[in-house]
Protein backbone atom coordinates (compact mmCIF):
# COMPACT_ATOMS: atom_id res chain seq x y z
CA UNK A 1 0.00 0.00 0.00
CA UNK A 2 0.92 3.50 0.04
CA UNK A 3 2.89 5.21 2.65
CA UNK A 4 0.36 8.06 3.33
CA UNK A 5 -2.60 6.61 2.24
CA UNK A 6 -5.17 6.95 5.33
CA UNK A 7 -6.64 3.53 5.68
CA UNK A 8 -4.78 0.41 7.27
CA UNK A 9 -4.20 -2.62 5.84
CA UNK A 10 -2.09 -5.98 6.97
CA UNK A 11 0.19 -6.02 9.29
CA UNK A 12 -0.31 -1.90 10.54
CA UNK A 13 -3.72 -3.45 11.84
CA UNK A 14 -1.51 -5.35 14.43
CA UNK A 15 1.11 -2.40 15.37
CA UNK A 16 -1.93 0.19 15.07
CA UNK A 17 -3.63 -1.77 17.91
CA UNK A 18 -0.39 -0.84 20.38
CA UNK A 19 -0.67 2.46 19.76
CA UNK A 20 -4.67 3.10 20.40
CA UNK A 21 -5.47 5.73 23.14
CA UNK A 22 -7.32 3.71 25.49
CA UNK A 23 -9.52 6.31 27.58
CA UNK A 24 -10.85 9.85 26.52
CA UNK A 25 -7.75 11.33 28.37
CA UNK A 26 -5.43 9.97 26.48
CA UNK A 27 -6.70 10.79 23.50
CA UNK A 28 -5.39 13.98 21.77
CA UNK A 29 -6.92 16.41 20.00
CA UNK A 30 -11.16 16.63 18.57
CA UNK A 31 -11.76 18.56 21.75
CA UNK A 32 -15.39 19.20 20.66
CA UNK A 33 -15.89 15.91 20.36
CA UNK A 34 -13.78 14.62 23.68
CA UNK A 35 -16.35 17.14 25.39
CA UNK A 36 -19.45 15.84 24.18
CA UNK A 37 -18.27 12.10 24.45
CA UNK A 38 -17.50 12.66 27.82
CA UNK A 39 -20.82 14.42 28.70
CA UNK A 40 -22.82 11.46 26.97
CA UNK A 41 -21.11 8.64 28.71
CA UNK A 42 -20.87 10.59 32.16
CA UNK A 43 -24.44 10.69 32.69
CA UNK A 44 -25.38 7.14 30.77
CA UNK A 45 -23.08 5.79 33.34
CA UNK A 46 -24.75 7.98 36.27
CA UNK A 47 -28.33 6.42 34.83
CA UNK A 48 -26.82 2.77 34.98
CA UNK A 49 -28.07 2.81 31.40
CA UNK A 50 -26.74 2.02 28.25
CA UNK A 51 -25.29 5.29 26.13
CA UNK A 52 -27.11 6.46 23.24
CA UNK A 53 -26.21 5.99 19.70
CA UNK A 54 -23.21 7.88 18.27
CA UNK A 55 -22.49 8.89 15.18
CA UNK A 56 -18.93 9.40 13.85
CA UNK A 57 -18.05 11.31 10.85
CA UNK A 58 -14.94 12.44 9.46
CA UNK A 59 -11.88 11.09 7.24
CA UNK A 60 -9.85 7.76 7.50
CA UNK A 61 -7.51 7.43 10.23
CA UNK A 62 -8.82 10.50 12.34
CA UNK A 63 -9.87 8.08 15.43
CA UNK A 64 -13.40 6.64 14.17
CA UNK A 65 -12.71 3.00 15.55
CA UNK A 66 -10.01 3.67 18.70
CA UNK A 67 -13.13 6.05 20.37
CA UNK A 68 -15.43 3.05 19.63
CA UNK A 69 -13.30 1.30 21.54
CA UNK A 70 -12.50 3.64 24.08
CA UNK A 71 -17.09 4.19 24.49
CA UNK A 72 -16.93 0.67 24.86
CA UNK A 73 -14.32 0.67 27.59
CA UNK A 74 -15.66 3.53 29.93
CA UNK A 75 -18.95 1.93 29.44
CA UNK A 76 -17.17 -1.51 30.85
CA UNK A 77 -19.24 -3.18 28.03
CA UNK A 78 -18.20 -5.38 25.74
CA UNK A 79 -17.99 -4.33 21.62
CA UNK A 80 -18.34 -5.76 18.34
CA UNK A 81 -17.10 -4.59 15.26
CA UNK A 82 -18.25 -5.00 11.65
CA UNK A 83 -18.69 -2.94 8.50
CA UNK A 84 -21.80 -1.55 6.05
CA UNK A 85 -20.29 -3.67 3.42
CA UNK A 86 -19.45 -6.77 5.58
CA UNK A 87 -23.59 -6.74 5.90
CA UNK A 88 -25.08 -7.58 2.20
CA UNK A 89 -28.27 -9.07 3.84
CA UNK A 90 -30.83 -7.76 6.76
CA UNK A 91 -30.16 -11.78 7.63
CA UNK A 92 -26.63 -10.55 8.05
CA UNK A 93 -27.98 -7.88 10.87
CA UNK A 94 -30.54 -9.69 12.51
CA UNK A 95 -27.48 -12.33 12.91
CA UNK A 96 -25.19 -9.72 14.45
CA UNK A 97 -28.44 -7.67 16.24
CA UNK A 98 -29.58 -10.77 18.18
CA UNK A 99 -26.35 -12.07 19.31
CA UNK A 100 -25.96 -8.59 20.94
CA UNK A 101 -25.45 -8.45 25.26
CA UNK A 102 -27.28 -5.66 27.21
CA UNK A 103 -25.12 -2.93 27.03
CA UNK A 104 -23.02 -3.89 24.35
CA UNK A 105 -21.25 -1.86 22.00
CA UNK A 106 -21.89 -2.46 18.37
CA UNK A 107 -19.27 -0.51 15.96
CA UNK A 108 -20.81 -0.39 12.57
CA UNK A 109 -17.95 1.41 10.15
CA UNK A 110 -18.72 2.88 6.66
CA UNK A 111 -22.29 2.60 8.19
CA UNK A 112 -23.25 4.28 4.67
CA UNK A 113 -22.35 1.56 2.39
CA UNK A 114 -25.13 -0.75 4.20
CA UNK A 115 -27.51 -2.35 1.93
CA UNK A 116 -31.19 -0.92 2.35
CA UNK A 117 -32.95 -3.71 3.69
CA UNK A 118 -30.20 -3.85 6.18
CA UNK A 119 -30.54 -0.33 6.91
CA UNK A 120 -34.44 -0.54 7.39
CA UNK A 121 -34.22 -3.29 9.95
CA UNK A 122 -31.21 -0.96 11.46
CA UNK A 123 -33.68 1.86 11.82
CA UNK A 124 -36.62 -0.07 14.20
CA UNK A 125 -33.38 -1.55 16.13
CA UNK A 126 -31.81 1.26 17.20
CA UNK A 127 -35.39 2.65 17.88
CA UNK A 128 -37.13 0.22 19.38
CA UNK A 129 -34.90 -2.28 20.47
CA UNK A 130 -36.67 -4.44 18.11
CA UNK A 131 -36.06 -6.44 14.81
CA UNK A 132 -38.79 -8.33 12.89
CA UNK A 133 -37.06 -11.51 11.48
CA UNK A 134 -39.03 -12.44 7.94
CA UNK A 135 -39.37 -16.64 7.87
CA UNK A 136 -40.11 -17.96 4.64
CA UNK A 137 -40.62 -16.49 1.57
CA UNK A 138 -43.56 -15.18 -0.67
CA UNK A 139 -47.27 -14.91 0.14
CA UNK A 140 -46.55 -17.38 3.25
CA UNK A 141 -43.43 -15.20 4.60
CA UNK A 142 -44.46 -14.15 8.37
CA UNK A 143 -42.81 -11.56 10.38
CA UNK A 144 -41.09 -12.81 13.66
CA UNK A 145 -40.36 -10.02 16.28
CA UNK A 146 -37.71 -10.02 18.28
CA UNK A 147 -36.68 -8.15 21.25
CA UNK A 148 -33.31 -6.74 21.64
CA UNK A 149 -31.06 -6.35 24.82
CA UNK A 150 -30.51 -2.10 24.69
CA UNK A 151 -26.84 -1.73 22.90
CA UNK A 152 -25.59 1.15 21.96
CA UNK A 153 -24.12 1.71 17.91
CA UNK A 154 -21.87 3.43 17.18
CA UNK A 155 -21.92 4.41 13.33
CA UNK A 156 -18.97 5.44 11.20
CA UNK A 157 -19.37 7.71 8.28
CA UNK A 158 -16.92 9.72 6.41
CA UNK A 159 -19.33 12.24 5.71
CA UNK A 160 -22.32 12.55 8.07
CA UNK A 161 -24.16 13.66 4.75
CA UNK A 162 -24.36 10.36 2.91
CA UNK A 163 -26.45 9.04 5.26
CA UNK A 164 -30.33 9.05 4.64
CA UNK A 165 -31.99 11.46 7.29
CA UNK A 166 -33.97 8.92 8.75
CA UNK A 167 -30.76 7.10 9.77
CA UNK A 168 -28.87 10.30 10.62
CA UNK A 169 -31.64 11.31 13.04
CA UNK A 170 -31.84 8.20 14.77
CA UNK A 171 -28.11 8.91 16.46
CA UNK A 172 -28.56 11.00 19.98
CA UNK A 173 -25.50 12.64 18.34
CA UNK A 174 -22.61 12.88 15.81
CA UNK A 175 -19.32 13.42 16.41
CA UNK A 176 -17.36 15.32 13.72
CA UNK A 177 -13.64 14.37 13.40
CA UNK A 178 -11.47 17.35 12.32
CA UNK A 179 -8.20 16.88 10.81
CA UNK A 180 -5.52 17.28 13.36
CA UNK A 181 -3.14 20.43 13.72
CA UNK A 182 0.46 19.87 13.38
CA UNK A 183 1.15 20.28 16.89
CA UNK A 184 -1.50 17.72 17.63
CA UNK A 185 0.08 15.51 15.51
CA UNK A 186 3.41 16.01 17.25
CA UNK A 187 1.81 15.09 20.65
CA UNK A 188 0.31 11.86 18.64
CA UNK A 189 3.79 11.22 17.59
CA UNK A 190 5.54 11.88 20.74
CA UNK A 191 3.04 9.80 22.59
CA UNK A 192 3.86 6.81 19.73
CA UNK A 193 7.62 6.95 20.04
CA UNK A 194 7.47 6.56 23.81
CA UNK A 195 5.16 3.11 23.49
CA UNK A 196 7.28 2.21 20.70
CA UNK A 197 10.52 3.28 23.00
CA UNK A 198 12.11 5.51 19.77
CA UNK A 199 13.76 8.58 21.35
CA UNK A 200 12.29 11.60 19.08
CA UNK A 201 13.69 14.74 19.08
CA UNK A 202 11.19 17.94 19.07
CA UNK A 203 12.09 18.55 15.58
CA UNK A 204 11.43 15.07 14.59
CA UNK A 205 8.04 15.10 15.75
CA UNK A 206 7.59 18.22 13.98
CA UNK A 207 9.02 16.85 10.55
CA UNK A 208 6.98 14.06 10.48
CA UNK A 209 3.95 15.98 11.59
CA UNK A 210 4.14 18.85 9.04
CA UNK A 211 4.27 15.45 6.59
CA UNK A 212 1.05 13.56 7.99
CA UNK A 213 -1.79 15.19 6.05
CA UNK A 214 -3.52 16.11 9.44
CA UNK A 215 -3.79 11.92 9.97
CA UNK A 216 -2.67 9.86 13.11
CA UNK A 217 -2.90 7.13 11.17
CA UNK A 218 -0.58 8.67 8.63
CA UNK A 219 2.14 9.81 11.60
CA UNK A 220 2.21 6.83 12.87
CA UNK A 221 3.08 5.09 10.06
CA UNK A 222 5.35 7.41 8.95
CA UNK A 223 7.20 7.19 12.55
CA UNK A 224 7.56 3.60 11.99
CA UNK A 225 9.46 4.18 8.93
CA UNK A 226 11.63 7.15 10.47
CA UNK A 227 12.39 5.05 13.23
CA UNK A 228 13.29 2.12 10.47
CA UNK A 229 15.82 4.15 8.64
CA UNK A 230 17.20 5.97 11.95
CA UNK A 231 18.19 2.25 13.31
CA UNK A 232 20.24 0.93 9.99
CA UNK A 233 21.19 4.29 9.07
CA UNK A 234 21.73 6.35 11.90
CA UNK A 235 21.97 5.97 16.10
CA UNK A 236 18.23 5.34 16.30
CA UNK A 237 17.20 8.61 17.54
CA UNK A 238 14.29 10.40 15.27
CA UNK A 239 16.11 13.79 14.56
CA UNK A 240 14.77 16.12 12.01
CA UNK A 241 17.20 15.64 9.70
CA UNK A 242 16.69 11.60 10.01
CA UNK A 243 13.08 12.36 9.85
CA UNK A 244 13.89 13.80 6.72
CA UNK A 245 16.28 11.43 4.70
CA UNK A 246 13.93 8.71 5.52
CA UNK A 247 10.94 10.51 4.12
CA UNK A 248 12.93 11.61 1.22
CA UNK A 249 13.60 7.71 0.62
CA UNK A 250 9.77 6.84 1.17
CA UNK A 251 8.81 9.66 -1.15
CA UNK A 252 7.01 11.68 0.78
CA UNK A 253 7.95 15.62 -0.04
CA UNK A 254 7.98 18.39 2.79
CA UNK A 255 4.13 18.72 2.45
CA UNK A 256 2.87 15.36 2.64
CA UNK A 257 2.45 14.48 -0.85
CA UNK A 258 3.51 10.83 -2.38
CA UNK A 259 4.80 9.50 -5.81
CA UNK A 260 0.98 9.66 -6.80
CA UNK A 261 0.45 12.67 -5.73
CA UNK A 262 3.22 14.47 -7.32
CA UNK A 263 2.48 12.25 -10.70
CA UNK A 264 -0.80 13.80 -11.04
CA UNK A 265 -0.16 17.32 -9.86
CA UNK A 266 3.00 16.91 -12.47
CA UNK A 267 0.88 16.06 -15.53
CA UNK A 268 -1.02 18.41 -14.49
CA UNK A 269 0.72 21.42 -14.64
CA UNK A 270 3.72 19.84 -17.83
CA UNK A 271 1.32 18.01 -19.68
CA UNK A 272 -1.96 20.17 -19.54
CA UNK A 273 -0.25 23.69 -18.80
CA UNK A 274 -2.05 23.36 -15.46
CA UNK A 275 -5.76 22.38 -16.77
CA UNK A 276 -8.58 22.72 -17.51
CA UNK A 277 -8.19 18.54 -18.25
CA UNK A 278 -10.98 15.88 -17.28
CA UNK A 279 -10.61 13.49 -14.87
CA UNK A 280 -10.18 10.04 -17.56
CA UNK A 281 -7.60 12.65 -19.53
CA UNK A 282 -5.18 13.01 -16.32
CA UNK A 283 -5.96 9.23 -15.17
CA UNK A 284 -4.55 8.03 -18.31
CA UNK A 285 -1.56 10.80 -18.67
CA UNK A 286 -0.54 9.13 -14.94
CA UNK A 287 -1.60 5.71 -16.22
CA UNK A 288 -3.86 5.07 -13.14
CA UNK A 289 -7.64 4.57 -12.61
CA UNK A 290 -9.98 7.29 -12.63
CA UNK A 291 -11.18 6.19 -8.95
CA UNK A 292 -7.66 6.14 -8.01
CA UNK A 293 -6.80 9.94 -8.97
CA UNK A 294 -10.28 10.75 -7.96
CA UNK A 295 -10.44 8.82 -4.56
CA UNK A 296 -6.81 8.60 -3.12
CA UNK A 297 -5.00 11.39 -4.64
CA UNK A 298 -7.47 15.23 -5.18
CA UNK A 299 -9.05 15.21 -1.96
CA UNK A 300 -5.63 15.98 -0.72
CA UNK A 301 -4.32 18.29 -3.01
CA UNK A 302 -7.94 20.16 -3.22
CA UNK A 303 -7.58 20.43 0.49
CA UNK A 304 -4.19 21.53 0.28
CA UNK A 305 -5.02 24.53 -2.40
CA UNK A 306 -3.26 22.62 -5.02
CA UNK A 307 -6.38 21.24 -7.49
CA UNK A 308 -9.31 22.85 -8.07
CA UNK A 309 -12.72 20.40 -9.60
CA UNK A 310 -14.29 22.92 -11.63
CA UNK A 311 -17.31 22.11 -14.25
CA UNK A 312 -14.67 22.65 -16.94
CA UNK A 313 -12.21 20.12 -15.46
CA UNK A 314 -8.98 19.74 -12.95
CA UNK A 315 -7.03 23.28 -12.58
CA UNK A 316 -3.72 23.67 -10.66
CA UNK A 317 -3.76 26.65 -8.56
CA UNK A 318 -0.60 28.99 -8.50
CA UNK A 319 0.41 27.30 -5.03
CA UNK A 320 0.68 24.06 -7.34
CA UNK A 321 3.32 25.69 -9.37
CA UNK A 322 5.30 26.68 -6.68
CA UNK A 323 4.93 23.66 -5.17
CA UNK A 324 6.41 21.66 -7.52
CA UNK A 325 9.24 24.68 -8.07
CA UNK A 326 7.58 25.31 -12.02
CA UNK A 327 6.51 28.47 -13.55
CA UNK A 328 3.02 28.94 -14.84
CA UNK A 329 3.25 29.74 -18.97
CA UNK A 330 2.76 32.74 -19.87
CA UNK A 331 -0.73 34.73 -20.56
CA UNK A 332 -2.52 31.61 -18.47
CA UNK A 333 -5.00 32.52 -15.55
CA UNK A 334 -2.70 30.92 -13.00
P1 LIG B 1 -10.39 5.46 11.79
O1 LIG B 1 -11.24 4.42 12.44
O2 LIG B 1 -11.01 6.82 11.83
O3 LIG B 1 -9.94 5.08 10.40
P2 LIG B 1 -8.46 4.69 13.83
O4 LIG B 1 -9.26 4.85 15.06
O5 LIG B 1 -8.24 3.29 13.34
O6 LIG B 1 -9.03 5.61 12.66
O7 LIG B 1 -7.04 5.40 14.11
C1 LIG B 1 -5.91 5.13 13.30
C2 LIG B 1 -4.65 5.15 14.14
O8 LIG B 1 -4.38 6.46 14.58
C3 LIG B 1 -4.71 4.28 15.40
O9 LIG B 1 -3.53 3.55 15.51
C4 LIG B 1 -4.80 5.24 16.55
O10 LIG B 1 -3.98 4.80 17.58
C5 LIG B 1 -4.25 6.54 16.00
N1 LIG B 1 -5.06 7.65 16.49
C6 LIG B 1 -6.20 8.11 15.94
N2 LIG B 1 -6.67 9.16 16.62
C7 LIG B 1 -5.81 9.38 17.65
C8 LIG B 1 -5.77 10.34 18.70
N3 LIG B 1 -6.69 11.30 18.82
N4 LIG B 1 -4.74 10.27 19.59
C9 LIG B 1 -3.79 9.33 19.44
N5 LIG B 1 -3.77 8.39 18.47
C10 LIG B 1 -4.77 8.42 17.56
Amino acid sequence: GRLVGATAEGEELAAEAALRPKDLTEFVGQPKVREQLDLVLRAARARGGTADHVLLSGAPGLGKTTLSLIIAAEMGAPIRITSGPAIQHAGDLAAILSSLTEGEVLFLDEIHRMSRPAEEMLYMAMEDFRVDVIVGKGPGATAIPLELPPFTLVGATTRAGLLPPPLRDRFGFTGHMEFYAPAELERVIQRSARLLEVETTDGGAAEIAGRSRGTPRIANRLLRRVRDYAQVKGDGVVTREAASRALAVFEVDGRGLDRLDRSVLEALLKLFGGGPVGLSTLAVAVGEERETVEEVAEPFLVREGLLARTPRGRVATPAAWEHLGLRPPQGTAA
